[in-house]
Protein backbone atom coordinates (compact mmCIF):
# COMPACT_ATOMS: atom_id res chain seq x y z
CA UNK A 1 0.00 0.00 0.00
CA UNK A 2 1.18 3.31 -0.98
CA UNK A 3 1.93 6.28 1.60
CA UNK A 4 -0.66 8.11 -0.06
CA UNK A 5 -3.12 5.36 0.62
CA UNK A 6 -2.24 4.43 4.57
CA UNK A 7 -2.62 8.56 5.09
CA UNK A 8 -6.13 8.24 3.50
CA UNK A 9 -7.14 4.96 5.16
CA UNK A 10 -6.11 6.59 8.45
CA UNK A 11 -8.10 9.54 7.94
CA UNK A 12 -11.13 7.34 7.08
CA UNK A 13 -10.57 5.40 9.93
CA UNK A 14 -10.29 8.48 12.32
CA UNK A 15 -13.59 10.52 10.49
CA UNK A 16 -15.93 7.38 10.14
CA UNK A 17 -17.92 6.26 13.25
CA UNK A 18 -16.63 3.18 14.89
CA UNK A 19 -18.43 0.19 16.69
CA UNK A 20 -17.84 -0.72 20.66
CA UNK A 21 -16.04 -3.77 20.45
CA UNK A 22 -18.20 -5.36 23.03
CA UNK A 23 -21.30 -4.18 22.68
CA UNK A 24 -21.21 -3.23 18.92
CA UNK A 25 -22.49 0.58 20.18
CA UNK A 26 -21.90 3.17 16.82
CA UNK A 27 -19.66 5.59 18.54
CA UNK A 28 -19.46 9.36 16.55
CA UNK A 29 -16.75 10.99 15.85
CA UNK A 30 -17.83 14.04 18.04
CA UNK A 31 -18.18 11.32 20.96
CA UNK A 32 -14.56 9.94 20.64
CA UNK A 33 -13.74 13.33 20.70
CA UNK A 34 -15.32 14.41 23.46
CA UNK A 35 -14.22 10.89 25.96
CA UNK A 36 -10.71 11.54 24.59
CA UNK A 37 -9.36 8.44 25.66
CA UNK A 38 -7.46 6.20 23.43
CA UNK A 39 -9.61 3.15 25.02
CA UNK A 40 -12.75 4.97 23.71
CA UNK A 41 -11.47 4.37 19.85
CA UNK A 42 -12.45 0.87 20.75
CA UNK A 43 -15.16 0.56 23.55
CA UNK A 44 -18.43 2.83 24.09
CA UNK A 45 -18.81 5.22 27.00
CA UNK A 46 -20.89 2.61 29.12
CA UNK A 47 -18.39 -0.54 28.30
CA UNK A 48 -15.65 1.57 29.21
CA UNK A 49 -16.75 2.56 32.87
CA UNK A 50 -17.65 -1.61 33.03
CA UNK A 51 -14.15 -2.59 32.34
CA UNK A 52 -13.25 -4.06 35.49
CA UNK A 53 -9.90 -3.05 36.87
CA UNK A 54 -6.87 -3.94 36.34
CA UNK A 55 -5.06 -5.85 39.12
CA UNK A 56 -3.18 -3.32 40.21
CA UNK A 57 -0.69 -4.85 42.50
CA UNK A 58 1.64 -7.59 41.29
CA UNK A 59 1.37 -10.72 42.51
CA UNK A 60 4.50 -11.32 44.08
CA UNK A 61 6.02 -14.36 44.41
CA UNK A 62 8.04 -16.63 47.10
CA UNK A 63 11.59 -17.24 46.17
CA UNK A 64 12.51 -19.59 44.63
CA UNK A 65 9.59 -19.17 42.43
CA UNK A 66 11.08 -18.75 38.99
CA UNK A 67 9.57 -15.87 37.96
CA UNK A 68 9.53 -12.40 40.04
CA UNK A 69 6.05 -11.03 39.63
CA UNK A 70 3.00 -11.82 37.48
CA UNK A 71 0.54 -8.79 36.76
CA UNK A 72 -2.69 -9.36 35.01
CA UNK A 73 -4.97 -7.22 33.67
CA UNK A 74 -8.39 -8.47 34.68
CA UNK A 75 -10.49 -11.72 35.97
CA UNK A 76 -11.13 -14.52 33.34
CA UNK A 77 -15.02 -12.98 33.14
CA UNK A 78 -17.35 -12.33 30.25
CA UNK A 79 -17.01 -10.11 28.29
CA UNK A 80 -13.46 -9.57 27.96
CA UNK A 81 -12.95 -13.32 28.24
CA UNK A 82 -14.99 -13.58 25.05
CA UNK A 83 -12.62 -11.13 23.32
CA UNK A 84 -9.53 -13.48 24.00
CA UNK A 85 -11.39 -16.78 22.62
CA UNK A 86 -11.84 -14.73 19.25
CA UNK A 87 -8.56 -13.04 19.16
CA UNK A 88 -6.98 -16.84 19.43
CA UNK A 89 -9.69 -17.51 16.59
CA UNK A 90 -8.40 -15.02 14.37
CA UNK A 91 -10.07 -12.23 15.27
CA UNK A 92 -6.11 -10.41 15.53
CA UNK A 93 -8.33 -7.08 15.63
CA UNK A 94 -8.55 -7.71 19.17
CA UNK A 95 -4.92 -7.72 19.58
CA UNK A 96 -4.35 -3.80 19.47
CA UNK A 97 -7.22 -3.37 22.10
CA UNK A 98 -5.32 -5.65 24.55
CA UNK A 99 -1.92 -3.85 23.85
CA UNK A 100 -3.73 -0.65 24.58
CA UNK A 101 -5.51 -2.65 27.96
CA UNK A 102 -1.39 -3.33 28.86
CA UNK A 103 0.31 -0.02 28.09
CA UNK A 104 -2.51 1.91 30.24
CA UNK A 105 -2.18 -0.57 33.25
CA UNK A 106 1.98 -0.39 32.80
CA UNK A 107 2.06 3.30 32.76
CA UNK A 108 -0.59 4.36 35.24
CA UNK A 109 -0.12 1.21 37.96
CA UNK A 110 2.53 -1.71 37.13
CA UNK A 111 5.37 0.45 36.70
CA UNK A 112 5.09 4.14 38.15
CA UNK A 113 8.30 5.10 38.96
CA UNK A 114 10.09 1.98 38.13
CA UNK A 115 12.40 0.71 34.99
CA UNK A 116 10.63 -0.70 32.66
CA UNK A 117 11.62 -4.56 31.35
CA UNK A 118 14.85 -5.04 29.13
CA UNK A 119 13.22 -6.95 26.75
CA UNK A 120 9.51 -8.22 26.08
CA UNK A 121 9.11 -11.80 25.40
CA UNK A 122 5.49 -13.30 23.60
CA UNK A 123 4.72 -16.69 24.78
CA UNK A 124 6.59 -19.27 22.38
CA UNK A 125 4.56 -21.60 20.22
CA UNK A 126 5.74 -24.89 19.30
CA UNK A 127 6.04 -24.13 15.31
CA UNK A 128 3.36 -27.25 14.67
CA UNK A 129 1.10 -25.06 17.04
CA UNK A 130 1.79 -21.85 14.79
CA UNK A 131 0.85 -23.66 12.08
CA UNK A 132 -2.09 -24.53 13.04
CA UNK A 133 -3.25 -21.44 14.42
CA UNK A 134 -1.48 -19.27 11.21
CA UNK A 135 -0.29 -16.60 14.30
CA UNK A 136 0.51 -16.46 17.74
CA UNK A 137 -1.45 -13.93 19.42
CA UNK A 138 0.79 -13.58 22.30
CA UNK A 139 3.42 -11.86 19.63
CA UNK A 140 0.26 -9.68 18.05
CA UNK A 141 -0.64 -8.22 21.27
CA UNK A 142 3.04 -8.03 22.09
CA UNK A 143 4.16 -6.25 18.52
CA UNK A 144 1.86 -3.25 19.06
CA UNK A 145 3.30 -3.21 22.98
CA UNK A 146 6.78 -3.02 21.96
CA UNK A 147 6.40 -0.21 19.65
CA UNK A 148 4.81 1.79 21.96
CA UNK A 149 7.04 1.29 25.15
CA UNK A 150 10.10 1.26 23.32
CA UNK A 151 10.75 -2.38 24.43
CA UNK A 152 12.53 -4.57 21.84
CA UNK A 153 10.91 -8.27 21.47
CA UNK A 154 12.70 -11.00 21.48
CA UNK A 155 11.79 -13.67 18.70
CA UNK A 156 13.66 -16.84 18.60
CA UNK A 157 15.72 -16.30 21.42
CA UNK A 158 13.71 -18.78 23.52
CA UNK A 159 11.84 -21.37 21.75
CA UNK A 160 9.77 -24.25 22.74
CA UNK A 161 10.56 -27.28 21.75
CA UNK A 162 8.20 -29.66 22.84
CA UNK A 163 4.68 -29.98 21.18
CA UNK A 164 2.11 -30.65 23.94
CA UNK A 165 -1.71 -30.99 22.52
CA UNK A 166 -4.79 -29.12 24.59
CA UNK A 167 -3.46 -29.32 28.27
CA UNK A 168 -6.96 -27.64 29.74
CA UNK A 169 -8.50 -31.13 30.70
CA UNK A 170 -5.16 -32.23 32.16
CA UNK A 171 -5.06 -32.63 36.11
CA UNK A 172 -2.29 -29.97 37.67
CA UNK A 173 0.70 -32.47 37.54
CA UNK A 174 -0.08 -33.92 34.35
CA UNK A 175 0.43 -30.90 33.06
CA UNK A 176 3.94 -29.70 35.41
CA UNK A 177 5.28 -33.09 33.96
CA UNK A 178 4.66 -32.05 30.25
CA UNK A 179 5.52 -28.69 30.41
CA UNK A 180 9.08 -29.94 32.07
CA UNK A 181 11.92 -28.78 30.13
CA UNK A 182 9.03 -27.66 26.90
CA UNK A 183 11.95 -24.51 26.41
CA UNK A 184 14.94 -23.73 25.17
CA UNK A 185 17.28 -20.70 25.52
CA UNK A 186 19.52 -20.14 22.49
CA UNK A 187 21.23 -16.94 23.60
CA UNK A 188 22.01 -15.57 27.46
CA UNK A 189 20.27 -12.84 28.81
CA UNK A 190 22.60 -11.93 31.46
CA UNK A 191 21.70 -9.04 33.85
CA UNK A 192 18.64 -8.20 31.68
CA UNK A 193 15.28 -7.89 33.01
CA UNK A 194 12.95 -9.49 30.93
CA UNK A 195 8.53 -9.68 30.73
CA UNK A 196 7.09 -12.41 29.49
CA UNK A 197 3.63 -11.62 27.93
CA UNK A 198 0.94 -14.33 27.54
CA UNK A 199 -2.90 -14.08 27.05
CA UNK A 200 -4.04 -16.83 29.39
CA UNK A 201 -2.62 -18.26 32.81
CA UNK A 202 -4.09 -21.13 34.48
CA UNK A 203 -2.04 -23.45 36.10
CA UNK A 204 1.15 -21.33 35.39
CA UNK A 205 3.08 -24.32 34.47
CA UNK A 206 3.73 -23.02 31.11
CA UNK A 207 4.95 -19.69 32.40
CA UNK A 208 6.68 -21.25 35.02
CA UNK A 209 8.72 -23.62 32.63
CA UNK A 210 9.52 -20.45 29.81
CA UNK A 211 10.80 -18.55 33.00
CA UNK A 212 12.85 -21.27 33.79
CA UNK A 213 14.57 -21.55 30.26
CA UNK A 214 15.07 -17.60 30.58
CA UNK A 215 16.86 -18.47 34.50
CA UNK A 216 19.37 -20.73 32.90
CA UNK A 217 20.03 -18.13 30.76
CA UNK A 218 21.06 -16.18 33.26
CA UNK A 219 17.81 -13.18 33.38
CA UNK A 220 18.34 -11.49 36.42
CA UNK A 221 14.46 -10.28 36.65
CA UNK A 222 11.40 -12.01 35.21
CA UNK A 223 8.24 -10.76 35.20
CA UNK A 224 5.19 -11.91 33.70
CA UNK A 225 2.27 -9.70 32.23
CA UNK A 226 -0.79 -11.66 31.35
CA UNK A 227 -4.26 -10.76 30.24
CA UNK A 228 -6.24 -12.87 32.33
CA UNK A 229 -5.26 -15.67 34.86
CA UNK A 230 -7.83 -18.47 34.86
CA UNK A 231 -7.61 -20.09 38.48
ZN1 LIG B 1 -20.04 -0.81 24.42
Amino acid sequence: MSMFAKFMLNVRQILLPSQCLLCGFTIQIHQRLQWGSVLHQQLCRACFEDLPTPSLQAEYLPLPSTYDACFTLFPYQAPLSGLILQLKTGALIHASFFATLFLYAIQTHWYVEKPLPDLLLPMPLHPKRIKERGFNQALEIAKPLSKKLGIPLIKNGIVRHKYTANQRHLKASQRAENMKHAFIHNQSYANLHVAILDDVVTTGHTVTACAQALRMAHARRIDVWCCTRRY
